[in-house]
């Protein structure tokens, strides 16, 4: 191959290049994500990219909100950003796949002692917000007319300034809402990081991309199951199995004590303390619960 092939995209196929934000609020989970996979890659302070040592992964630090335009124009090949900014941005890119972290919502609230009672209230007014497209499909699908206002930054003092009487903004716990006195009114999203790929990849690049993929799932599965151990006396062994789920079906040893064995299985996080109370009622005893690192089913 020629050296002039330098800059044609197709010399850089082995290897896949991933956006993830340079500071913030997802910055810390997508790092941990990508070691989480056992992919080592090195964050230099002030580094605008870096190059995995074990994987086919170069990484970028960008701005959020430059990720889906990045990503659609091939510079990154995916990216890792909240789901509020890649429908906000309208950007031409696939979703992959929701990755847990970064939950928050994008909700409307106003002054405390207004009397809300549906989205009529908002008719006419004035919404200050950072997401002027999500706010616009959504009055418009209620059929509101509605000002927006559109601001970068610190939407929620825009009530206590008279500079907008409702706002629409991120929120996860609320606490910065109640501080400057609004009440969270309506929800319009609920988001998460989400990955997103180029809708053009190439058949090599997308081979990366599985095997990524492949390992995100086992992270994220293991993330919401854990591993049961624990002593069951025999004459109850066939209530207590018939509770446990299990990848296939649970592991029973006999135990060294004659009568009790031990079972081991898997659980699933939402339905763990539901199950675990069961079995405690069905004579198991012991009970171990171990974090899972993987799993692959
Ligand atoms: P950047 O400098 O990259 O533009 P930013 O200030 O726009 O950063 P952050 O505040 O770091 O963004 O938030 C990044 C993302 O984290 C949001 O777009 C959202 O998806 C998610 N997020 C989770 N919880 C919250 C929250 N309580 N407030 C704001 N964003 C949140
Ligand atoms: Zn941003």
């Amino acid at each position: 191959m020629s050296t002039t092939n330098a800059n044609n995209q197709s010399a850089n196929n082995g290897i896949l290049k991933i956006a993830i934000q340079k500071s913030g609020r997802l910055h810390d989970d997508s790092m941990k994500l990508l070691k989480e996979c056992g992919i080592d890659v090195s964050n230099g302070v002030n580094k605008l990219k870096s190059e995995a040592s074990n994987f086919p992964l170069e990484v970028f630090f960008l701005r959020d909100d430059d990720i889906p335009q990045y990503v659609e124009d091939a510079v990154a090949d995916i990216g890792i950003v909240g789901e509020n900014v890649v429908y906000e941005k309208k950007k031409k890119v696939d979703v992959v796949e929701k990755l847990g972290f970064g939950k928050c919502r994008l909700s409307i609230a106003v002054q405390k002692g207004d009397v809300y009672n549906d989205v009529s209230f908002l008719e006419g007014k004035r919404i200050a917000t950072s997401y002027p497209v999500i706010v616009k499909d959504f009055l418009n699908e209620k059929g509101i007319n509605a000002e927006i206002h559109e601001i970068s930054g610190s939407v929620e003092i825009a009530p206590g300034i008279g500079l907008a009487q409702a706002i629409c903004d991120l929120v996860s716990s609320g606490s910065t809402l109640f501080m400057n006195g609004l009440t969270e009114v309506e929800t319009i999203l609920q988001s998460q990081a989400i990955l997103i790929k180029n809708t053009q990849l190439s058949a090599e690049q997308q081979a990366i991309l599985n095997k990524l993929l492949f390992r995100i799932q086992a992270v994220k599965k293991a993330k919401n199951n854990k591993y049961v151990l624990l002593n069951a006396p025999n004459d109850q062994l066939e209530q207590i199995i018939s509770l446990l789920p299990g990848m296939k079906s649970p592991t029973v040893l006999p135990l060294a004590e004659k009568g009790w064995s031990s079972v081991h299985s898997v659980i699933s996080e939402s339905t763990f303390w539901d199950i675990i109370e069961k079995l405690k009622a069905a004579g198991a005893q012991g009970i171990l619960v171990v974090p899972i690192e993987k799993m692959i089913v």
